[in-house]
């Protein structure tokens, strides 16, 4: 399984504004921020996409979404809320192929998320 640029900030081989870290999991700010706030929370273990969650990544995925709401808590946003966002594959927008939690605050957000694109016909 061929790594990312997230295995690299993991091993600290490459900076990155680190805001969280623990045993399981890394969060650091993004480097292209698309709101006031934007962190992503990664597992330090890869898993490429959220096709290739299992059921014994329960805890692990669980515990991404766990980070977000104590680091909305800690950066103070959340009660006015936020926006928590994990892509999957082209069409979803993923450009990295290792799960994120994009945390998204500062700023009132839309819905939907998509702009002048027209609907593909699914399921
Ligand atoms: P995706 O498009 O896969 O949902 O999100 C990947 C995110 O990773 C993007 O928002 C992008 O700006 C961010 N990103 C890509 N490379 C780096 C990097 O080297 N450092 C940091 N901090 N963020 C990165």
């Amino acid at each position: 399984m061929s790594t990312t640029i997230f295995d690299k900030i993991i091993a600290k081989e490459i900076p990155a504004e680190i805001v969280y870290e623990d045993e399981l999991s890394l969060a650091f700010k993004d480097i292209n921020p698309q709101a006031p706030v934007h962190l992503l929370i990664i597992p330090k273990r890869r898993i490429a996409t959220i096709n290739d969650i299992e059921e014994n990544d329960r805890e692990l995925v669980g515990h991404l979404y766990i980070v977000a709401a104590r680091l909305a808590q800690q950066f103070g946003f959340a009660k006015d809320g936020y926006r928590v966002v994990m892509n999957c594959n082209e069409d979803g927008g993923q450009s990295v192929y290792h799960i994120h939690l994009h945390l998204l605050a500062g700023v009132t957000m839309g819905w939907p998320p998509f702009a002048n694109n027209r609907p593909k016909q699914v399921g």
